[in-house]
């Protein structure tokens, strides 16, 4: 756990959340400010700033992350129609939290490319 990280506050529940799933090592959760009519976060429970900090020891949580996705997708009601999935890295990434995350999006056509 980082001290000044929101999101390890957040799997350490010392700020309230509504998970909408979790388990030993993850945890997703309604995005604060949706950009979709589905927008949930999934994060690890390790502190990772972001996928450039990941190394070989976090290959099977990485694994475990994307395995579960569909899951938490599912129970978010977009797994039928479809959904998007987005790391953001780093300033061009439009990454502002570090403490790496998976958004989920849904519940309206995703257009592409992105902004
Ligand atoms: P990113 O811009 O990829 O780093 O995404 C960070 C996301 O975290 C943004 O979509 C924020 O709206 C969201 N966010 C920030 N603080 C919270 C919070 N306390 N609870 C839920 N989502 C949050």
């Amino acid at each position: 756990m980082q001290q000044d990280c929101i999101f390890c506050k957040i799997a350490a529940k010392t700020i309230p959340v509504n998970a909408i799933y979790e388990d030993e090592q993850l945890i997703a959760f309604p995005d604060i400010n949706p950009v979709a009519p589905v927008h949930v976060l999934v994060i690890p429970k390790k502190h990772i700033a972001n996928i450039l900090e990941a190394t070989s020891d976090d290959a099977e949580l990485l694994g475990h992350i994307m395995a579960t996705i569909p899951k938490i997708a599912a129970i978010a009601g977009v797994a039928e129609d479809g959904f998007r999935t987005v790391i953001n890295t780093k300033d061009n990434g439009g990454q502002t939290v570090y403490h790496l995350h998976f958004h989920i999006l849904g519940g309206r056509f995703m257009t592409w490319p992105p902004g």
